[in-house]
């Protein structure tokens, strides 16, 4: 079926094809390069301003408006009504944390928990428009190579897209190395099946990308251009939980760089529309085991140059990664690794809003974790990354104290719950060898589990009021 109003894109201005949205494409035929989905903004039915879309919260028994990612479907109009493969994703929330706010130093700091996804992390936001475009296209099958929360979420939509069309198939690649066990679990569960390749995440990407082209499965990795069209919608629940009102920075943890890229398309195109007056600042913070994005931003001075980026220095920063034998090393999985797919989108997205980039350590990444739990909504490792990286741009003076910040809390804390247990409950030498391939030392938030008796004058003792 004929889709008047979306295309896709080249993302390079010099190259500039475009393709239907009933292609299936992980890249430009042209030149290569990544694509955006763009649309004939004068046929969307985009609304005169962003409150328009307080209306469909009265109609939540329509799926489409109960998804916090179809609700905004104006903005995202790729596909007819029928073909949207929701589960009631987007039910999300906006915090402020004072706990957060003491420990970066912003006064003004809320967290947006993308979490309380159906699959646990931000990744149903891609997902439900990834699924939505195979319907278009009519597949079938559907894979992806994964970290582990991208299988995560994939296995879960594919589980529930039984029904009238027809179940699609679900197949997950996932390295061997460190798969958290939370989100394996729940590809196993849901019926997807797995491959778990004896490599790295970026073998399991290489395998899944030569194996889909020959079985004609339709990828879904973030490379797929559809999936960061749902994830722009987490800036617009953002924009909604404040009324409607910009904050001075995004702050968003940098894996393969879809997420940032997505955010930075969402506020060009409010911007290009009208809808909002001012742009956001973002953030994109790397661990400093897996920080291609920040050197090759801040030691090489890589920027987007309006599409003229210098591929030559990125070409040689990946030789030489490859001849030193570097592999990426965090204990944020969801975020380790070593040649972000989205690398270009995202330089974009910085040039559109005048953008930083810092990597933290593991050890801050843990820490501050530990003081995102104590909100009572937990992250998993890689989600605090966008707090400890707050801390670092505060003290470096980059984001002033004074400025309202949003920190993107990319997945739920029961993703990993062993690391979560191991750094409240271990100290000394067994904290280091519970984390030796990391480098965390300490665990300076530790809430230890208090071991007693089974006594309960020793227990009345324990729970005395300490003076
Ligand atoms: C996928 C993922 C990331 C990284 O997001 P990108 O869009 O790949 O940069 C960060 N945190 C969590 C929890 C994730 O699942
Ligand atoms: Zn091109």
């Amino acid at each position: 079926m004929k889709n008047e109003i979306a295309y896709q894109r080249c993302i390079s201005p010099a190259c500039g094809a475009t393709f239907g949205v009933s292609e299936t494409l992980t890249a430009c035929k042209k030149c290569g390069g990544l694509l955006d989905i763009a649309y004939d903004w004068q046929r969307a039915q985009a609304p005169k301003q962003l409150s328009d879309f307080e209306k469909k919260w009265s109609q939540r028994r329509n799926p489409l408006c109960f998804s916090g990612v179809w609700r905004f479907k104006e903005l995202l109009d790729f596909a007819s009504d029928d073909q949207v493969v929701t589960i009631g994703e987007g039910q999300t929330l906006l915090r402020p944390e004072p706990e957060v706010a003491a420990y970066t130093g912003v006064k003004n700091v809320c967290l947006q928990y993308e979490g309380l996804n159906p699959s646990g992390s931000f990744k149903d936001n891609g997902m439900t428009a990834g699924f939505t475009h195979a319907r278009v296209v009519g597949a079938r099958k559907v894979a992806c190579a994964s970290t582990g929360n991208t299988s995560s979420s994939l296995a879960a939509y594919a589980a529930a897209s039984a029904g009238a069309k027809g179940k699609l198939e679900a197949v997950v690649f996932v390295g061997s190395g460190r798969i958290a066990m939370g989100k394996l679990s729940q590809g196993l569960d849901y019926g997807a099946r797995t491959i778990q390749i004896m490599g790295l995440f970026d073998d399991a990407m290489k395998r899944v990308k030569e194996v889909s082209a020959s079985l004609g499965i339709y990828l879904l990795n973030s490379v797929n251009p559809f999936r960061l069209e749902g994830q722009k919608t987490i800036m617009f629940r953002v924009l909604e939980a404040l009324n409607w009102d910009v904050p001075d920075w995004i702050v968003v943890p940098g894996g393969n760089l879809g997420n940032s890229s997505a955010f930075g398309k969402a506020f060009k195109e409010l911007h290009d529309l009208g809808l909002i007056k001012r742009l956001p600042r973002l953030a994109v913070i790397n661990a400093s085991g897996a920080n291609t994005l920040n050197r090759l931003y801040n030691e090489a001075g890589i920027r987007w140059n309006g599409g003229a980026y210098d591929k030559t220095k990125i070409d040689a920063f990946y030789q030489q990664m490859d001849a030193e034998h570097r592999e990426a090393n965090t204990i944020a999985s969801a975020i380790e690794i070593n040649r972000p797919v989205n690398l270009t989108k995202c330089l974009r997205a910085l040039e559109w809003l005048n953008g930083v980039v810092t990597e933290v350590s593991d050890q801050e990444i843990i820490d501050a974790k530990a003081i995102v739990g104590r909100g009572g909504l937990g992250c998993e490792p890689a989600s605090a990354a966008s707090v400890a990286g707050t801390r670092r741009l505060v003290e470096s003076g980059v984001i002033g104290r004074d400025e309202r910040v949003v920190c993107i809390i990319t997945g739920h804390q029961l993703k990993a719950a062993n690391t979560t247990v191991g750094y409240h409950s271990l100290h000394g030498e067994e904290l280091r060898h519970e984390f030796r391939e990391f480098n965390i030392r300490n665990n300076p938030f530790a809430n230890k589990p208090i071991q007693v008796r089974n006594d309960l004058q020793e227990i009345l003792r324990v729970l005395a009021p300490q003076s």
